[in-house]
């Protein structure tokens, strides 16, 4: 096979390529990668660059680890695929055994899928179902927050932020949902009833409507880096379990120690009804997600009319996919990965902190291996994006969110390295 060089790359690349939320007229410059290891990315110029996004809290071991590349290598000598309707696997079964191990207690069935969206979609035809079988057929809309972010299909779009979703665009073929205020109580705030009151507002007011809150845990991702309240979580549970309301908790980010917890739920000490992974469960190898439920959950949906829950992807359980997962979680449960991202914390928590005198920086927070600089403005991306590669760090901000959350690998060197470019960059930001 001809190999291709950066030029022609880049050239094919303007041409004809998508890249995500990108324009053909006016692209944004994309930085060719070469190869990848431990937590540097080698750019095909020959730059190096530290990487502190973890190609979206994915690569949580770094890049082209020994024992990844050695399950998905002996995985692909047996077998790469193999379709899974009425067929399985010893990749699949190891992992749905150590998916209901360690996830929180009654989440016992998992529905293994391609990506994060569509475990969201999985998650929420679940929920459908469910009530349909048991002749409630009006509870068909979703509770969720405002500023969560859950993917990009279209039952996962319905629950997005209704702004930053953009649900203009799709207005006449998203199902509206119902929105509930995001949290303001902070991470450590001290609780207050009022903090739940809007939420409780909209369950109580909608109960007869709703198949199941959804919601991301302690921290939303994507839309807008917030950090809030366990207890907001717990009453959730509460209100939940008060107004007949299943709970779909979506730890496709959060999942496998990014916060500190193996899994964010855990910060309440509650179970959900339904729970979604993705992003680091394969540690970034390979797209593979699972949407887990309670036996009630499966019960509902299999005594009803349907018998059966209605999906079933092509590559459902992916036998690479499950055995470089199965690796990952291996590795990552037989680390320190807790002190390592207790560790990141602290450093995050004093390194970034000089930013927090810039007076174009409207606030700096950090929560496990997640640290977050919010701008008062939106950054100019092309070109604060090139100050960051110049600097040798991949960090990839998108509006006024600058933010880290590096592989669990990284050394004290690198994450020093990381975070005073960070800071420095953020200092030159014209304002
Ligand atoms: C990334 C993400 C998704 C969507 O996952 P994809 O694999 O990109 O489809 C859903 N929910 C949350 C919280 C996410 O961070």
């Amino acid at each position: 096979m001809k190999h291709l060089n950066a030029s022609q790359i880049l050239a094919i690349d303007k041409n004809h390529i998508w890249h995500p939320y990108s324009s053909f007229m006016d692209p944004a410059p994309v930085y060719p990668v070469a190869s990848a290891d431990g937590v540097r990315l080698y750019l095909s110029d020959g730059q190096v660059l530290i990487d502190g996004m973890s190609s979206w809290w994915s690569t949580i071991h770094g890049y082209n680890h020994p024992a990844l590349n050695a399950a998905i290598t002996a995985q692909i000598s047996k077998m790469s695929h193999v379709m899974f309707g009425g067929i399985t696997h010893e990749p699949a079964a190891k992992l749905a055994q150590t998916l209901t191990e360690i996830t929180p207690a009654g989440l016992d069935k998992v529905f293994l899928s391609d990506s994060g969206s569509v475990s969201i979609e999985v998650g929420m035809k679940m929920a459908l179902q469910y009530w349909q079988s048991r002749g409630e057929k009006d509870k068909s809309r979703f509770l969720s927050l405002k500023r969560g972010y859950h993917g990009d299909t279209f039952g996962a779009m319905s629950v997005c932020d209704p702004v930053t979703g953009m649900h203009h665009l799709f207005r006449d073929v998203l199902t509206p949902q119902f929105f509930s205020e995001s949290p303001r109580c902070g991470f450590d705030a001290a609780w207050n009833e009022d903090f739940i009151l809007d939420f409780k507002q909209t369950i109580s007011a909608h109960a007869d409507e709703i198949a199941a809150v959804i919601l991301e845990p302690v921290v939303q991702g994507a839309g807008g880096m917030r950090f809030y309240s366990p207890m907001f979580l717990k009453r959730v549970r509460e209100l939940c379990d008060q107004y007949g309301v299943l709970l779909i908790i979506d730890e496709i980010a959060t999942g496998f120690g990014r916060t500190g917890k193996l899994f964010a739920t855990e910060w309440a000490g509650i179970s959900p009804d339904i729970m979604c992974l993705g992003k680091a469960l394969t540690g970034g190898y390979m797209t593979l997600a699972a949407t887990l439920c309670t036996e009630k959950v499966s019960n509902g949906i299999c005594l009803g009319e349907a018998g059966v829950f209605m999906h079933g992807p092509t590559f459902m359980a992916n036998p690479l996919a499950c055995a470089v997962a199965n690796a990952s979680i291996e590795l990552l449960l037989t680390s320190d990965w807790s002190t390592r991202v207790m560790n990141i914390e602290q450093q995050l928590t004093a390194e970034l902190a000089p930013a927090k005198d810039y007076n174009h920086v409207k606030d700096v927070r950090v929560l496990g291996g997640i640290g977050v600089i919010e701008m008062k403005n939106p950054v100019n991306l092309p070109i604060i994006q090139k100050q960051f590669v110049d600097k040798g760090v991949w960090v990839r901000p998108f509006g006024k969110l600058v933010y880290v959350m590096p592989p669990y690998i990284i050394s004290k060197t690198d994450l020093s390295f990381l975070t005073s470019a960070l800071v420095e960059v953020l200092k030159g930001v014209a304002h």
